[in-house]
């Protein structure tokens, strides 16, 4: 699944191709994917300068003058920057075409989404699906006194408060077992009973495995707009995700594997307390 990350690593795929130029058509092969597709989409954005691109959590933002494209890849979407007159393959519902080259979503589960959110609506950031996301990590630099004050009583695990995405935005499964690792952090201690001290510790891990996955991302970017690029999420090496039982690189004890919220939780037993 695409997390922040990938996402955001799509984004700057993307820019070079899309920011500045005009949309020139779009097509649609069917009428929706996890919600319709807004109506009269081909002619709202046909003749349209995209002004910039952005993110928001896992939310890419096309904005025009008139109003902004959001796009979500959902489980398993993709896009590519590739040349006008690929063949088109099952999966691939959603052409934007820029003179010579198209922006192509292709999403073999159609959970993705492609909405439209018009400037007399006001601010994106206001968007139903928009408003209640939590800050991004990201150059956030109160991150630490968020987490502290955004969990301040609350009993829930920290795993799965991460997971939330209420306080801070984009940290998935794989990123919120690795900074919890990285800081030494049990994953199912009440988040309202963690230090100051040790949030500090989590906000600094939190924005460096993220950075650290954008970085390793950009090295791949090739496989994003590539015309026969694959799925594109890149692997990373973790220290504790998807390795139970194998020894934990920082003490060798067998990595454990436990379930919260129906996700699986990777953690080192000696090393997060
Ligand atoms: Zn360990």
């Amino acid at each position: 699944m695409p997390e922040l990350p990938e996402v955001e690593v799509t984004r700057r795929g993307i820019a070079p191709h899309v920011e500045g130029r005009t949309v020139t058509g779009v097509v649609l092969r069917r009428s929706g994917l996890r919600w319709p597709f807004p109506d009269g989409l081909p002619g709202l954005l046909s003749g349209q300068v995209v002004r910039s691109t952005a993110r928001r959590g896992k939310y890419l933002l096309l904005r025009f003058d008139h109003g902004t494209l959001i796009i979500h890849l959902g489980m398993s979407g993709h896009l590519r920057v590739i040349p006008v007159g690929v063949p088109v393959q099952k999966h691939d519902h959603v052409d934007i075409e820029l003179g010579a080259q198209l922006v192509r979503f292709t999403d073999p589960r159609r959970f993705g989404a492609v909405l439209w959110h018009p400037h007399a609506d006001g601010d994106v950031e206001q968007h139903l699906l928009l408003r209640g996301l939590g800050v991004e990590p990201i150059g956030c630099a109160d991150l630490a006194e968020r987490l502290v004050r955004g969990t301040r009583g609350r009993s829930a695990a920290i795993k799965q408060v991460l997971l939330s995405g209420d306080i801070v935005v984009g940290v998935g499964n794989i990123y919120a077992c690795e900074s919890l690792f990285e800081s030494g952090i049990h994953p199912a201690t009440a988040a309202g009973r963690i230090s100051r001290e040790r949030y500090a510790r989590l906000a600094r891990a939190i924005q460096r495995v993220l950075a650290a996955a954008i970085e390793q991302g950009g090295s791949s970017l090739r496989d994003f707009i590539g015309v026969d690029g694959a799925s594109g999420y890149f692997q990373q090496s973790y220290f504790v995700y998807d390795r139970e039982g194998e020894p934990c690189r920082q003490c060798g004890q067998p990595v454990r594997r436990i379930v919260q919220g129906q996700r699986s939780t990777f953690y080192c037993a000696r090393c997060q307390r």
